[in-house]
């Protein structure tokens, strides 16, 4: 049988190529987007042409509300769920803490942290064992941020992406006996357009020396990661984090 997966921010970027990477290795394709409707069908034919089937879901995910009406899209387009990447994510121009407003935490602590929480917890009700289902694997895309702390930039980014870490240590406690595996990613650097959302478009080139590897990740590398921890290969893999992230 074909195994399925949700993928969150799909529609550029690391979910978009971790979209494709799990095609290719013949899943089939649930590609959630927010703004941008042209990435997300992109994402939909490069699922396609690898063979995939490919289903495209809306959800503005910094309303909480909507992780329990995105996994309902969900269920309705595919009968199971194998596995689940919280890999939507947002940054915000660099500010110091003492300068961050309440909206401001309210949404990075909302996309970031609070809805995909909720949305592991919907994945998990339909993955584990002791509800009826067949396993499954969620992982959770994080940041090396979150052991850096992002002084001066956003430690409120930093602070929801340590937030998911933790997440994913606990989750992974409850359903580990349950046939349910739950792993952090958590790039560094990685050349996408999230640098230039936050107000620094060249960062990924500007930071590139400062990088052991002396270069940025590209996100093929962060989605051949994700496949290999959903895939069986990880099997003994839980509760744990993954820095992908060049030494960094
Ligand atoms: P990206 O290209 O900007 O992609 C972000 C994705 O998140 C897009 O698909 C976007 O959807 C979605 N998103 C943003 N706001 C949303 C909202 N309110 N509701 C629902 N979806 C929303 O960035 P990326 O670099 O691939 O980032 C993917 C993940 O990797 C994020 O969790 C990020 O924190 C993490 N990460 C990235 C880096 C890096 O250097 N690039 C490093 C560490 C961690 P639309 O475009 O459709 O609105």
């Amino acid at each position: 049988m074909r195994k399925t997966v949700l993928i969150t921010g799909a529609s550029s970027g690391i979910g978009q190529e971790t979209a494709r990477q799990f095609a290719r290795a013949g899943w089939d394709v649930a590609i959630h987007y927010h703004s941008n409707r042209a990435g997300a069908d992109l994402t939909a034919q490069a699922v396609t042409e690898a063979g995939g089937r490919a289903v495209i879901l809306q959800a503005d995910l910094s309303d909480p509300t909507n992780a329990q009406r995105l996994m309902a899209d969900y269920d309705a387009a595919f009968g199971r769920l194998d596995a689940l990447i919280n890999n939507a994510g947002i940054v915000d121009v660099a500010r110091r803490v003492e300068e961050m407003s309440p909206e401001r935490l309210m949404r990075m602590f909302t996309v970031n942290l609070t809805v995909p929480f909720l949305l592991a917890g919907l994945a998990a009700k339909r993955m584990s064992t002791r509800h009826g289902g067949a396993g499954g694997v969620i992982v959770n895309v994080s940041s090396v941020a979150a052991r850096l702390g992002s002084a001066g930039q956003y430690v409120d980014y930093a602070s929801a992406k340590a937030g998911l870490d933790t997440l994913t240590k606990g989750l992974a406690g409850e359903v580990a006996g349950e046939g349910v595996r739950v792993v952090s990613v958590r790039p560094g650097i990685i050349d996408t357009e999230i640098h230039g959302k936050g107000g620094d478009p060249d960062r990924a080139h500007r930071l590139a020396s400062a990088i052991p590897l002396g270069r940025a990740g590209q996100p093929y590398e962060i989605g051949r990661t994700i496949l290999w921890l959903a895939s069986d290969d990880a099997s003994y893999i839980t509760g744990t984090v993954i820095d992908v992230s060049g030494g960094r």
